[in-house]
């Protein structure tokens, strides 16, 4: 089909720039998106316009040009601002949708290229909210959206790593979770958007050093936020709780490297995420036996669990037999 309409490119040409794109290493949703969209398999309005359904051809998103997919991945203002962000070193020449993947696939790691299919699978998730329910997404609601799919899914492949690999629990670099040291308590922390109902959840749980639960919670947020900055309140509630429950030798887990590095370092950033980072960096000079640590995804399931869980469980304290069922399940998998 690329041939037939892009009928002087060469064939190898096509096949390498299909394979690498195969390549990329992303849930199948997005490389499926991307591919309908390098194969104009895509039912943008021109394309449907082509087929003979009657619609207008403007892009239903900006209405300034004609909805094709170059239009729609790269041109479209909502686009362009999101490349703006997470591609600053690509400078859009008018090329074609396929001559730009290209170059993208050229200029970037393995890790961006991942991420581009993902912004592109939102850009077209946020087009389709205008055109079935008339709703617009901000620019940094489409990259949050992309990078948290993402996400989910390395969270779930690397869980797949944890079941088969029993080698890792063990140890510092451990894909799961590990206990704490003798009389020490260690909270672990996360945070879950809720993108279709405008909210956000943090999960939080606290347990000994048998690996037991002390006390688990969920807060529940309304509006939407950056996930950095849920993920940065949520290591302040767990300072706060560990202030107000007087627990002593504790160490707080996120696995939020942003959050945890801001925390750690001394840079003083004037912005709301700022302001938490300050809050959290001072309960922290207060508490002297209270640190903070990273952790990786597949290693803060319960946590991530809890943090869903606060949308059907806003504002909940829990003991080991209270916990959600998901949760329980995942304690049960950990107490090893
Ligand atoms: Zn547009």
């Amino acid at each position: 089909m690329l041939q037939r309409q892009k009928g002087n490119w060469r064939e190898e040409y096509v096949d390498s720039v299909w394979r690498k794109v195969w390549r990329i290493k992303a849930p199948a949703k997005i490389l499926n998106l991307v591919w309908r969209s390098l194969a104009f398999c895509l039912p943008t309005v021109t394309m449907l316009q082509q087929k003979g359904v009657r619609v207008e051809s403007i892009c239903p998103v900006c209405k300034m040009e004609d909805e094709t997919v170059d239009h729609a991945f790269l041109r479209c203002p909502i686009a362009m601002q999101c490349w703006r962000l997470i591609l600053p070193e690509m400078q859009y020449r008018g090329q074609s949708l396929f001559h730009w993947w290209d170059q993208v696939i050229g200029k970037t790691d393995k890790a961006k290229q991942a991420e581009v299919a993902a912004v592109c699978w939102a850009l077209w998730r946020a087009r389709n909210e205008v055109v079935w329910n008339k709703r617009y997404t901000r620019v940094y609601v489409v990259i949050a959206q992309a990078k948290q799919y993402l996400d989910q899914w390395r969270h779930a492949q690397k869980s797949a790593a944890c079941t088969s690999f029993p080698q890792l629990y063990e140890g510092d670099d451990s894909y799961c979770w590990v206990k704490p040291q003798e009389s020490m308590i260690k909270i672990s922390v996360d945070a879950a958007t809720f993108q279709e109902f405008n909210a956000s959840g943090i999960g939080m749980v606290a347990r000994d050093d048998r690996g037991d639960v002390i006390l688990a919670r969920t807060m529940f947020l309304e509006g939407l936020r950056s996930v950095e900055m849920i993920e940065a309140m949520a290591v302040k509630e767990a300072l706060s709780w560990i202030k107000n429950q007087r627990w002593q030798k504790v160490i707080v887990e996120s696995d939020s490297l942003v959050v945890i590095q801001a925390v750690r370092s001394k840079v003083h950033m004037k912005s709301p995420f700022g302001e938490i980072i300050l809050a959290c960096r001072s309960m922290l000079r207060e508490q002297n036996t209270v640190s903070v640590s990273f952790i990786r995804r597949s290693a803060n399931m319960v946590a991530h669990e809890l943090a869903r869980a606060a949308y059907s469980f806003p504002d909940r304290i829990f003991d080991r037999s209270s916990v959600p069922i998901g949760v329980a399940n995942i304690l049960d998998k950990e107490s090893y």
